[in-house]
């Protein structure tokens, strides 16, 4: 069974209480088990829970009825498929009053978007923008503004937020809520937590602030519920190049957060110089930069057109490819090799079952797929690359809001009672 609490606990768990000490937060805990349950497992009868949970039915019945009048689940009749006797009452999340937000500033736009706690999409907005050339206060305003627009039409809807998390391409310290540095966008020591909250005036839901790769990583590893696996590596594909790594069911972070920034890792052997400021980073071979710079035909090709909405100029591309152009098929295939080169370290060190490939490959990465494939089975050194298997985000530039938005969801899990 996927389980989100793990993969988010580190953010969620409440400091130093684990361990309940009287009988409200002992309720309170219950109250988070039942609804975890019926997130992970599904609708389920009262008797059912009292099953999974191992809690005696009437405390149930209790917990049930509280969770019903918050609004957070609902009742109804429908016996489960393929259950067989007497059609039991089924209780299932609800919380369509509800949502958590999730902001992602990225390298080419603002997006917003908004997730009751069924997982229910209630809002998406997105405002494209080049980011490192606006200047950080501009960006901020401009999100601010988004932000605003997003908790009015919340409240023409009468859904309340209970969290908003801003997802940004950086090594971001969490606690604080600042961006210590993202270089794709240009961002140092930027207190995005503050910057917005001043921007917003009060009262504001809690908000967080995390890496763009490892929300996204949340969000896809949430997708890929019911199956079995538990070990991902998803790979964002905008200018800079981010990994989130699952590893057993858990989001990992290293110890000082840096984990997954592997854009940076030094294969090329041309040294060419990268945002960061090194040269041969892995992300001038694979990143969006690379791709269009490889594809496009020089200044007057309009796929270089910042203006234009990226998924146009993606479009194009993936055209170009179809009508068999040959700059743009053998852009296709180097930046192919090069994805499978790193990819194939990553997966000697990680072994993931999955590698999801989300951002601009979303679009063109169908193109690449079969030389990826190749190049691991050639390089990895497990046996069929380790089982390993590579796959083309369903969430697209969505990933990182999503992710947002069920890590502010994930509070109501944990203490159902707090909302
Ligand atoms: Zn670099």
């Amino acid at each position: 069974m996927t389980d989100l609490r793990a993969a988010t606990l580190p953010y969620a768990a409440p400091a130093g209480s684990s361990r309940p000490r009287d009988r409200s937060s002992i309720r309170r805990t219950n109250l988070g088990v039942v609804l975890r349950i019926l997130r992970d497992a599904g609708p389920r009868s009262r008797a059912q829970i009292a099953t999974d949970t191992g809690l005696p039915k009437p405390t149930v019945t209790t917990l049930v009825a509280e969770l019903v009048a918050n609004g957070l689940i609902s009742e109804g009749s429908a016996q489960r498929e393929g259950a067989v006797g007497r059609p039991g009452t089924l209780v299932r999340i609800d919380g369509r009053g509800l949502c958590g937000i999730g902001v992602e500033i990225s390298t080419s736009y603002v997006h917003v978007l908004a997730l009751t706690l069924g997982g229910d999409s209630v809002y998406e907005h997105r405002v494209a923008v080049a980011v490192a050339e606006a200047g950080t206060e501009e960006v901020l305003d401009l999100t601010a503004q988004a932000i605003r627009a997003c908790f009015t039409a919340l409240g023409r809807d009468g859904i309340r937020p209970v969290g908003l998390t801003l997802a940004v391409p950086g090594v971001i310290d969490t606690a604080a809520g600042t961006v210590e540095y993202a270089s794709a966008i240009g961002w140092r020591k930027v207190a995005v937590a503050e910057g917005l909250r001043r921007r917003l005036g009060q009262p504001l839901p809690h908000l967080t602030v995390d890496n763009d790769a490892k929300l996204g990583a949340l969000a896809e590893y949430v997708q890929t519920e019911g199956s079995d696996v538990h070990d991902m590596v998803c790979i964002t594909g905008e200018r800079g190049i981010g990994a989130g790594i699952i590893s057993d069911g858990r989001l990992l972070r290293g110890s000082t957060g840096f984990a997954g920034e592997v854009g940076h890792m030094p294969l090329d052997p041309r040294r060419t110089p990268c945002a960061c400021g090194r040269r041969g980073c892995w992300e001038t071979m694979v990143g969006l930069d690379a791709i269009l710079r490889l594809a496009g035909t020089g200044d007057g090709d309009w796929i270089h057109d910042p203006a234009v909405e990226l998924e146009s100029r993606l479009g194009e591309v993936r055209r170009r490819a179809d009508e068999g152009d040959v700059r743009t098929r053998e852009a296709l295939a180097r930046v192919a090799e090069d994805l499978g080169l790193g990819l194939a370290l990553l997966a000697d060190v990680l072994n993931p079952r999955v590698v999801v490939l989300g951002g601009y490959f979303t679009h063109i990465g169908h193109l690449m797929l079969d030389r990826i494939h190749e190049v691991l089975r050639e390089r990895v050194m497990a046996p069929d690359a380790g089982g390993c298997e590579v796959r083309l985000s369903a969430l697209g530039f969505a990933a990182a809001a999503r992710g947002g938005a069920h890590l502010a969801l994930d509070a109501v899990y944990q203490d159902p009672g707090a909302v």
